[in-house]
């Protein structure tokens, strides 16, 4: 069965066209800071002082998301010429294996219509951009699905906005009233693309779900357990230096409800936001159908002191200029999964079935990235552009790179079950 899927695989690989869109690291775009960073710490400090130290969950959502000068609110933070590189922006290889990966699981679900394909946090649109364009390869009508993007950041909801239609989008004004989206657009190919503020809002259909590098921005709350019981790292004002620093709370704080009872490490991350999320994506894969695919830096629940910062690709004390470095950690795999097959005991939704994690070097070579990689030098003409090609196949998915330290996860709906049993999700097995 196994052989079949990856067949099937090669086959729906072959039929993307040979076409090279994008070169490796090709990076028009310059990052421009335009919100003020001082203006951050000027509130952060002012937050400390009236009200005393803040969750570090408080912190990170302050730090990346303030409507004014919020990390990933007015500027783009990507690329060479950003704080970070990820796998889409890397290469085209890696977004057209997810599409592909997509329609096979799709194709298993008996082709329902309408869908809607829907990403948590686009960054840049490169990802959708690549699924769309391989959708249209394999004839999916632009009727047929609508684009979904959760998206905080205005600024980037405009990136997007360019990198996946031709028209200038309907901003929120404009919009009916009563809109979820706050929004729209048509695609290049003719679907209509949405912009949504929380999962939550969503329309109610058959859903492909993606998040890409999401998860690992959202709030995290730190636990250490010192003699008297667990308690929280929390972030206090140095009055001296008027510099910030990590304190441990004197009592329990609520977000030490969120350890388990038989927790063996001394030292913990916890994101109440994240299982939320996790369990709103659960609840519609349950209720009207759908797969979800998560890719992330992450561990299964073994890892202790994640938090940091990142400017200019380099590591960044997350406590040093607030605002100017991005802040994540890595993500909790196994708390993901709990989420996905717990639901909440007033919710109507059983519990989903989860695939992985598997490291990303496994993923994308059992979905066909060596073969992808052979097709797109072979219609190459260009000795810098075959170079970057291997180049990118490389740090996608050599361990030493992102081939071990980004994992996969799949959900897919309970009624599922004997199908995936004869026909386990590709990538996984
Ligand atoms: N998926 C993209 C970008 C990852 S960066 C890529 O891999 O290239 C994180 C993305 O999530 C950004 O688009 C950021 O603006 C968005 N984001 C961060 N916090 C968010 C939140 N709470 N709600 C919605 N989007 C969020």
């Amino acid at each position: 069965m196994q052989s079949c899927s990856r067949r099937l695989m090669t086959y729906l690989s072959q039929k993307i066209g040979f076409a090279i869109h994008r070169r490796y690291f090709c990076d028009k775009a310059k990052t421009t800071l335009k919100g003020n960073a001082n203006i951050l710490l000027k509130q952060i400090e002012a937050r400390i002082l009236a009200g005393g130290p803040i969750t570090v969950a408080e912190y990170m959502k302050e730090v990346l998301t303030n409507p004014t000068a919020g990390y990933y609110m007015n500027r783009d933070v990507f690329g060479q010429t950003g704080d970070f590189i990820t796998s889409p922006e890397i290469s085209q290889m890696f977004g057209e294996l997810i599409a592909v990966w997509l329609v096979n699981e799709w194709t298993k679900c008996g082709r329902p219509t309408p869908f809607q394909i829907a990403e948590l946090g686009p960054g840049r649109g490169t990802l959708m951009a690549d699924i769309l364009r391989v959708f249209s390869k394999f004839k999916i009508a632009g009727s047929d699905f609508s684009v979904s993007l959760v998206e905080v950041s205005p600024y980037l909801a405009q990136v997007q906005e360019k990198q996946l239609g031709p028209r200038q989008a309907q901003e929120a004004t404009k919009l009916p009233q009563g809109s979820q989206h706050y929004k729209q657009s048509i695609s290049f190919y003719g679907s209509q693309v949405r912009w949504y503020n929380h999962i939550a809002d969503l329309p109610r259909t058959f859903t492909l779900f993606l998040a890409h590098e999401f998860f690992d921005a959202l709030p995290i709350h730190k636990l250490v357990k010192v003699d008297q019981g667990w308690r929280e790292v929390l972030i206090d004002l140095n009055r001296e230096d008027l510099t910030l620093r990590f304190v441990i709370s004197r009592d329990r704080t609520p977000a030490c409800l969120y350890r388990l009872d038989n927790e063996s490490r001394e030292e913990l991350e916890v994101s109440p936001q994240s299982l939320i999320i996790t369990q709103a994506m659960a609840a519609r894969i349950h209720q009207d159908g759908g797969i979800g695919l998560v890719i992330d830096y992450g561990h299964e629940g073994d890892k202790t002191d994640t938090f940091r910062g990142f400017k200019n690709h380099k590591l960044h004390d997350p406590l040093v200029d607030p605002g100017t470095a991005d802040l994540t950690a890595d993500v909790d795999f196994s708390a993901l999964k709990w989420a996905a097959t717990h639901p909440r005991t007033f919710e109507d939704w059983k519990a989903n079935l989860t695939f992985g994690t598997v490291d990303q070097k496994d993923f994308l070579t059992r979905v066909g990235i060596n073969l992808r990689l052979e097709q797109l030098l072979a219609s190459c003409r260009d000795e810098d552009v075959a170079l970057n090609l291997k180049s990118a196949h490389k740090m996608l998915t050599d361990p030493m790179e992102m081939g071990s330290k980004f994992k996969f996860l799949a959900l897919y709906p309970s009624v599922m079950e004997k199908i995936l049993e004869r026909y386990p999700p590709p990538g996984f097995v």
